[in-house]
């Protein structure tokens, strides 16, 4: 007889059983018992997050793309960083190092090129 693997029930005797993570349940309950038990906490909290959340595209919703630059780790829009040798650059950070008398080398990719708006 298939049973609850939490509380042992004959899952017979329910009108609705829930199946998942490769066991049956009788209730809710029991299912989120054996997730408590089982799961590491943050593995859980991230079942909760993905049972509440929607995943979108930044794009999609309007959201403008964010990019990082490589030297001084801050944020800056899309297409005000230039790809260099030393990763994608913000251009106070290629003055700072030529300042230093150290060569930059702008990589041209293909030759797109954002412009300086
Ligand atoms: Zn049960
Ligand atoms: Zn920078």
């Amino acid at each position: 007889m298939d049973e609850c693997i939490v509380c042992h029930e004959p899952l017979g005797k329910f009108e609705k059983i829930y199946a998942g993570l490769g066991h049956l349940f009788c209730s809710k309950t029991c299912a989120a018992k054996h997730l408590v038990e089982t799961v590491e906490p943050q593995t859980l909290a991230e079942y909760a997050v993905t049972g509440c959340v929607e995943e979108v595209t930044p794009d999609e919703i309007g959201i403008d793309k964010v990019v990082v630059c490589d030297w001084c780790g801050l944020d800056f829009d899309d297409g005000q960083l230039t790809k260099t040798d030393l990763g994608m650059l913000c251009d106070r950070c290629i003055a700072a190092i030529r300042s230093r008398g150290e060569e930059v080398i702008i990589i041209d990719d293909g030759g797109y090129n954002y412009g300086n708006e």
